[in-house]
């Protein structure tokens, strides 16, 4: 059988160790190694047969990531082992953002342990394999936070409070209004955002106020794979678009004049 590349959200639980473990590698009979070996041949992310070789994220495969790992680490003295680009991108988010990739990696693991994160199935919008970035966060939590916003539940009764508060319905970034644009057919319509990640939150309980009214259009872009990225908050996007305006040559003016 065909090797599998190790996907992001891989790569990050094996790096999380290497880092804890001061970047060395772990060997096979590690119980950390054995452990990360179990969990990975769990993970929603690979095709059932794939996961049926006995040899897919064997406690060898493992412990050679590991080396993989370490030693492309620029502080690493000996020889480089071949990991691949993916791995290097890895270890270089872990040490540019170590916060934020240990805590992306516990937030995966706490998404398999409480069994969510195998029980959604892969969303439309989720960054897939053919991106040309990968979201930092990795693939199954910006899968768990989509599926998460869709909520109908938690949006309607971020809805009624806002109705309760007689604050008007409408996009937090660029106040499109879908009762306004559409009536009666957009009345009730708007999309909710979580201002936070999960892999910033990590996977609590939420509340109401974490969640943003958003057009369909701001809503993409705040989910938009760019530049590593693939989460924004309202605020970012706002910034955004300001940046864009103030560049942005009128063109009304040339078309009004041919
Ligand atoms: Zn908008
Ligand atoms: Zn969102």
């Amino acid at each position: 059988m065909a090797r599998i590349s190790w996907t992001r959200d891989e790569l990050m639980l094996a790096c999380a160790l290497v880092a804890e473990n001061g970047w060395h590698e772990l060997r096979q009979n590690d119980p950390e190694t054995l452990e990360l070996s179990d969990l990975l041949r769990t993970l929603p992310l690979h095709s059932t047969a794939a996961k049926s070789d006995p040899r897919f994220r064997s406690p060898n495969s493992v412990s050679r990531k590991t080396t993989d790992i370490a030693t492309a680490h620029p502080d690493y003295r000996g020889t480089t082992t071949r990991g691949g680009q993916p791995t290097r991108d890895v270890v270089a988010d872990f040490l540019r953002y170590p916060a934020e990739m240990a805590a992306a990696a516990s937030a995966i693991r706490s998404g398999i342990a409480s069994g969510e994160l195998h029980r959604i199935k892969p969303q439309p919008e989720e960054a897939g394999d053919d991106e040309e970035t990968t979201a930092r966060e990795g693939q199954l939590l910006a899968r768990w936070a989509i599926y998460r916003e869709r909520d109908r539940g938690l949006r309607d009764r971020k809805i009624q409070q806002a109705r309760r508060r007689g604050e008007v319905i409408r996009c937090e970034v660029c106040s499109f209004d879908f009762t306004y644009a559409y009536g009666e057919l957009g009345t009730g319509y708007v999309e909710v955002h979580h201002r936070l990640p999960l892999h910033v939150s990590g996977p609590t309980e939420t509340k109401l106020d974490d969640l943003a009214f958003l057009c369909a259009n701001c809503h993409r872009m705040c989910h938009k794979s760019f530049r590593g990225e693939s989460w924004r908050t309202p605020d970012t996007l706002r910034a955004e678009m300001q940046k864009a305006s103030r560049r942005r040559i009128p063109h009304a003016a040339s078309d009004s004049a041919s």
